[in-house]
């Protein structure tokens, strides 16, 4: 089958489309430019030499605001993955994460609405969608599927361009994943497809994303948790820590979730959570003391030496739940992302 994946270059977009022909899946990705479609493609060939011709191919979207923007790739098309919108809390104007996010999302919906040879849309929503990651809540409380974070699209409502950006970004992805939910299901039984959205916490793990030769640096990864990870954990001098608690998904989780989404029959229709790690720095650090794999950490952040240096209370804590149950979810642990992102970083001769 041939799966189109919007945002295929990105960090989350690119582990995607990986696994998708690993799996034996053609795959249509959509990029802005040709140099973004370039550097994909020789990714894509360097991890993929044996391709049949026709299995990957790109297509140029350079705008998915505009009317139509999508009408052109679907030819063939019996699934959709779509992961591209904005992604960083720096944007003054909140219409600059609101409109591409809920133009982009309809627009792919509603070209689908319009072929009829797809089955299934999957959207990469977020749990800023379910709650306000950065606000440790007055009492412990576990949210799930049910939950939608109105609070950050009347905060943006409200203040416009003087809310924070974490605000924006997640007033964004609420309004185009309700915007989803509410086109399918107005028009369900006229639909060849069915909706499933995925909502990720922090994603964290290895790179696979194309990054310019200059040489590739970590100043170059376009994900803003992993530049927040490569921080937390390596920078130097260290920086404050930047979450007191989270929750984080590691990277690879993520692409599987997807096309669980894509594939099963019990992922029609719902949505699900996939954030299953809570956390704090501290526990990265002690899990890197543990397993003794970067020594420089002893000096700038020492092994924590009491259990409160470790999880915080009151904690706000997203349930993977559903995910597992339903989907058969196994969710990597810290030691497994942690392990692999120092391997990673280190064959990149990013660390000592
Ligand atoms: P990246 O920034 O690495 O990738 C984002 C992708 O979206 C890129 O391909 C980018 O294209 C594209 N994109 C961004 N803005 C626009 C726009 N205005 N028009 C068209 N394309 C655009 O981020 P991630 O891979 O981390 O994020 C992918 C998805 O996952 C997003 O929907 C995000 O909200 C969601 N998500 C991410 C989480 C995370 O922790 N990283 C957590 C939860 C959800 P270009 O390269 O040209 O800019």
């Amino acid at each position: 089958a041939r799966i189109l994946v919007t945002g295929a270059n990105g960090y989350i977009g690119c582990w995607i489309v990986h696994e998708l022909l690993d799996r034996g899946y053609s795959v249509r990705a959509t990029v802005r430019t040709d140099e973004k479609a370039c550097a994909l493609s020789s990714l894509i060939t360097a991890k993929h030499p044996s391709l049949s011709p026709g299995a990957f191919e790109c297509d140029l979207v350079p705008d998915m605001s505009a009317e139509g923007a999508f009408e052109k790739c679907l030819g063939g098309v019996q699934g959709i993955i779509h992961t591209a919108s904005p992604v960083n809390f720096e944007m003054e104007d909140p219409e600059d994460y609101i409109v591409p996010a809920v133009q982009g999302t309809m627009g792919i919906i509603k070209a689908a609405a319009k072929h009829q040879t797809v089955k299934r849309i999957v959207i990469t929503s977020s749990v800023g969608a379910v709650a306000e990651t950065l606000r440790t809540p007055e009492e412990t409380h576990v949210y799930n599927e049910d939950d939608w974070n109105d609070y950050a699209v009347e905060t943006v409502t409200a203040l416009g361009k003087a809310a924070i950006g974490t605000d924006k970004y997640s007033a964004s992805k609420v309004l185009a994943e309700r915007a989803a939910w509410q086109f399918y299901d107005d028009n369900k039984d006229g639909l060849s497809f069915e909706l499933c959205t995925i909502l990720p916490g922090w994603v964290f793990g290895t790179v696979l994303q194309p990054l310019p030769d200059d040489p590739p640096s970590p100043k170059h990864i376009t994900s803003i948790t992993v530049k927040l990870a490569w921080d937390q954990l390596f920078a130097m001098p260290p920086p404050e820590p930047f979450l007191v608690d989270f929750s984080y998904v590691d990277v690879r989780d993520v692409a599987d979730i997807h096309i669980r989404a894509l594939e099963m029959e019990e992922a029609a229709g719902e949505r699900f959570i996939a954030s299953p790690n809570l956390c704090t720095w501290q526990d990265w650090y002690d899990a890197a003391h543990d397993m003794d794999i970067l020594p420089r950490l002893s000096k700038i952040h020492p092994p924590a030496t009491s259990t409160e240096e470790k999880l915080p209370y009151p904690r706000l804590e997203y349930s993977s739940e559903k995910a597992k149950q339903r989907l058969g979810m196994v969710f990597r642990p810290l030691e497994v992302t942690l392990r692999d992102t120092v391997d990673d970083f280190r064959k990149r001769g990013w660390l000592q």
